[in-house]
């Protein structure tokens, strides 16, 4: 680790993501002081006594990847229902055969803090070598107030390592716990959890499952409301899996984000696109669940609707951690471009997250949060299935992971 005091020469391509694309400066330079960006240029740079000189060899330079929607914590991975599920049974049947969430739930709630934390670190590593700089968390597979305090405190833990900012999600909205009758349990929701979250300020946003079999538009509202009551800013998982009116409880809540969006309705696509709503798009669940509906990206991008791209990382509909990767499920799944593709991995993740004034583009002022990848043309960060492209990752102005 040295000293935030840098100059990034011979950079081939800085991709700004400034001026509502790519932002592109060709042969260009950065500049970065006391770990903010001071100056991109279009020509080298020289660097001044104090200046640490990073020779990028003619390498590709873009924001930090953002990934703003993932369920890092958690006990106990779920390989036995990646293989029902290929053997052709279904969400709501792998559920009532005691799989998906409540599952994981049983393994969180057996895990110790140190265990849920050493795990979780682990992953961040992973998803810090693929560029990952800024990552949301949510809580959700407690679902009691203490199980569901311990994984915000594991994720604030992960918080205080400086290589990556940590956002966090309560997600206390994830399911139902077995056992206890839904209406009781929205009512300790709101009477309970969430004012314990936020007095003991663990998260930032307020998550909820809406479908109608898990919470119905009316009961996310009432959840998401909750939430606002108590300084936490609503996000929903919406329409994923049935039609259930998510895209306009984002709307009318004023969410700062909607997840999923595999058949939201016109309307509440509307709804979304008058009250910026950004989407985040998960097309690496989409493809690992082999979902029959794609998100419709070409409605969302008529409406002028900003769409962030995240990995959904959990273990049961997505164990993937690279941010890369889902820029290129997003191109080949969805159809983005691979301009609509990059901006969705940084400056539209940081507008779903609120942190568009911090990180997400290149240009004075923002935090140098910044991967410096090793192609010798931006496209190939997407055209390249699989490959890890990154080279170096800088945090705060500090270098904080090389590839040699
Ligand atoms: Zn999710």
């Amino acid at each position: 680790m040295i000293d935030s005091h840098l100059v990034l020469n011979n950079c081939s391509q800085i991709l700004t993501m400034t001026g509502g694309g790519l932002g592109i400066v060709e042969h260009g330079a950065v500049r970065i002081e006391d770990g903010r960006i001071a100056e991109v240029a279009d020509h080298p740079l020289v660097a001044a006594d104090g200046e640490t000189e990073v020779d990028c060899h003619g390498r590709v330079v873009l924001p930090g990847f953002i990934d703003p929607h993932t369920h890092l914590v958690f006990g106990g991975w779920r390989q036995n229902e990646f293989e029902m599920r290929l053997a052709g049974k279904t969400y709501r049947e792998i559920a009532e055969a005691g799989g998906g969430i409540l599952s994981t739930v049983i393994h969180t709630r057996l895990a110790s803090e140190d265990d849920l934390y050493n795990r979780a670190l682990e992953r961040l590593h992973e998803m810090f070598a693929w560029g990952t700089t800024t990552v949301e968390v949510k809580s959700g597979y407690g679902l009691d107030t203490e199980a569901e305090l311990r994984m915000l405190r594991v994720t604030r833990r992960l918080g205080e390592l400086e290589f990556c900012r940590v956002v966090p999600t309560f997600m206390g909205a994830h399911s139902v716990p077995k056992g206890t009758p839904k209406a009781t349990y929205i009512e300790r929701l709101e009477t309970e959890m969430i004012p314990a979250v936020a007095a003991a300020e663990l998260a930032r946003f307020c998550d909820v499952f809406c479908e109608d079999f898990v919470f119905n538009a009316a009961e996310s509202t009432r959840i998401l409301e909750a939430g606002k009551q108590h300084g936490l800013v609503p996000t929903i998982h919406a329409d994923e899996i049935e039609s259930s009116g998510g895209a306009e409880v984002a709307a009318r809540v004023g969410a700062a984000s909607a997840s999923h969006l595999l058949q939201p309705s016109d309307d509440g696509l509307r709804a979304m696109a008058r009250a910026g709503v950004v989407a985040v798009l998960l097309p690496g669940t989409c493809f690992f669940l082999r979902e029959a509906h794609k998100s419709p990206v070409a409605k969302m991008r008529g409406l002028g609707i900003a769409m962030a791209l995240a990995t959904d990382f959990n273990p049961g509909s997505c164990p993937m951690l690279a941010q890369p990767l889902t820029a290129q499920f997003g191109c080949i799944h969805y159809g983005l471009t691979i301009e609509e593709a990059l901006r969705g991995i940084t400056v539209n993740a940081a507008k779903a997250l609120r942190l568009d004034s911090e990180v997400g583009t290149l240009e004075p002022g923002r935090t140098a949060d910044i991967v410096v990848t090793d192609v010798p043309d931006y496209r190939h960060i997407v055209y390249r299935l699989g490959h890890n492209p990154v080279w170096m990752t800088i945090t705060g102005g500090r270098i904080v992971h090389r590839q040699f």
